[in-house]
């Protein structure tokens, strides 16, 4: 036996499962692909700068009790944002400080249906509709912004009940980025004695009903490690890759309510690109009528989102667009993104060559085109309702699921969904290994 647990991912729900089971008794080894921990959250410091630029998540969202408690033991905490929303046509935006989340209520209806349907089948009832003709067409914006999905495949159904559940899309940031409470996590496991073995990526996962085998790669160099159990955190975009060459495979194949999950959540897609400046101009233009811009939403344009970094004021712009327009991107180069997100953020405050005369620099990540995640984050498509609970269950003793995509109280798709699935696969692992007579 290499471990008693392998713990598959060094993500946010890697890290909180290896951590939570590193105290005891129990030997615990992380296997990853990448030469880093974090997963879909990825900074990058730009020198000078006061924020990192968050190539990956972001803010935080809802409540996140887990994420704000890890935070203060970081030494860190979470801030709201505060600040202003523009939005409108280019160089005439207006205040707008509606919650946008709010039209998401709309769902709610979806409820009484005799069947689920499609956000996009679901919204078409209200075009007629004077009242709420504006609501659904925030809706959409929303599913497609928010949740970065696909309207025409998102379950209607599946929304309402994740707004239902309490999810909110109240946000704060941890100040200072994700960095700090994921050195923690990792220092934590590291003091437990965890292991870790990066740049190490994992084919196949053979399970029984008394431990599992697991074929990795590393390094050009092919092995079989064997535990007790696995915890499995990959990203649902990697575990339902089928492509040229599977992602991973399992043997025995899993079974089918675990495959007809799989079949019922997407991965949402997202371009987000990460701009910084000579001075934060933006705060001038206009007569200073942007100076407390939290974000900005320019309709009709290829990224139409951007914001800042308030409460903390910083040179670094943040450009976003999610679901079909976000895939509408595909192909194009780092490059041209980041042009095409200097152009429509110079063009939204009508102030086109004063942006590029401020241009310093920008990045993003391909997360789609990204083989450890071909995505951004999960969403449930129609007919999908029990999916993420479905995909969440341990098959056996031995195999264990976390991961945000199994996440079913409405934090799918987020780093405090992916924490609390990690502590919860922990704890079903530990308590499976007890009752072998091994915790
Ligand atoms: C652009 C973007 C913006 C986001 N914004 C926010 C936000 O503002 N707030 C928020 O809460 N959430 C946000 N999210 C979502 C959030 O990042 C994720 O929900 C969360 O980080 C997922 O954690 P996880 O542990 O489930 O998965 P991951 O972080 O993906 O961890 C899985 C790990 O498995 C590894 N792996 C993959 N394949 C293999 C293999 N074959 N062998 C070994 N290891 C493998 C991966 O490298 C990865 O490290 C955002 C995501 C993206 C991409």
């Amino acid at each position: 036996m290499d471990a008693d647990v392998i713990v598959i991912g060094a993500g946010a729900a890697g890290l909180a499962a290896a951590r939570s089971i590193g105290p005891r008794t129990l030997r615990v080894l992380v296997l990853e692909a990448r030469d880093r921990i974090g997963g879909r959250v990825l900074q990058h410091r730009v020198t000078r700068i006061a924020t990192p630029a968050e190539l990956g998540a972001e803010f935080i969202h809802g409540p996140a009790e887990r994420t704000k408690a890890l935070l203060r033991e970081a030494g860190g905490a979470a801030i709201d944002m505060g600040g202003d929303s523009w939005i409108g046509e280019s160089g005439e935006l207006q205040r707008n400080d509606d919650n946008f989340s709010s039209s998401a209520r709309i769902f709610g209806g979806s409820r009484s249906l005799p069947s689920d349907e499609s956000v996009e089948r679901f919204l078409k009832r209200f075009e007629d509709d004077d009242a709420l003709r504006e609501t659904a067409r925030a809706a959409r914006a929303f599913v497609e912004g928010f949740e970065a999905a696909d309207p025409q495949v998102a379950s209607a159904q599946a929304i309402a009940d994740e707004w239902e559940s309490g999810a909110d899309s109240t946000s704060a940031r941890p100040l200072g980025g994700y960095g700090p409470l994921f050195e923690l996590l990792r220092n934590d496991c590291e003091a437990a004695g965890v292991c870790f073995a990066f740049s190490t990526r994992v084919r196949r996962i053979s399970w029984h009903r008394d431990g599992v085998a697991v074929d990795v790669s590393s390094l050009g160099e092919s092995k079989t490690l064997r535990a007790r159990a696995a915890i499995v955190t990959l990203p649902v975009g990697v575990l339902r890759h089928r492509g040229d060459e599977a992602e991973i495979s399992f043997e025995p194949k899993l079974p089918a309510a675990k495959r007809e999950a799989l079949a019922h959540i997407e991965m949402g897609h997202v371009v987000k690109v990460a701009l910084w400046f000579r001075t934060s101009f933006w705060e001038r233009v206009g007569r200073g009528r942007y100076h407390n811009a939290a974000f900005f939403h320019i309709d009709g344009q290829p990224i139409p989102t951007y914001w800042t970094q308030l409460p903390v004021r910083s040179e670094l712009i943040v450009a976003w667009v999610g679901g079909p327009g976000a895939v509408a991107l595909y192909g194009l180069s780092q490059a041209e993104l980041v042009e095409m997100a200097l152009l429509g953020f110079g063009q939204l405050l009508g102030e086109v060559e004063l942006a590029r005369g401020e241009f310093e620099g920008g990045l993003t990540h391909d997360w789609s085109g990204d083989p450890l995640a071909r995505g951004a984050y999960s969403y449930v498509a129609v007919g999908g309702g029990n999916a993420r609970a479905a995909l969440a269950a341990p098959v056996g003793e031995s195999l264990f699921f976390a991961g945000e995509a199994t996440s079913s109280d409405g934090q799918g798709g987020t780093v405090n969904g992916a924490i609390e699935t990690g502590e919860r696969a922990a704890a079903q692992a530990v308590a499976a290994l007890g009752v072998k007579g091994i915790a």
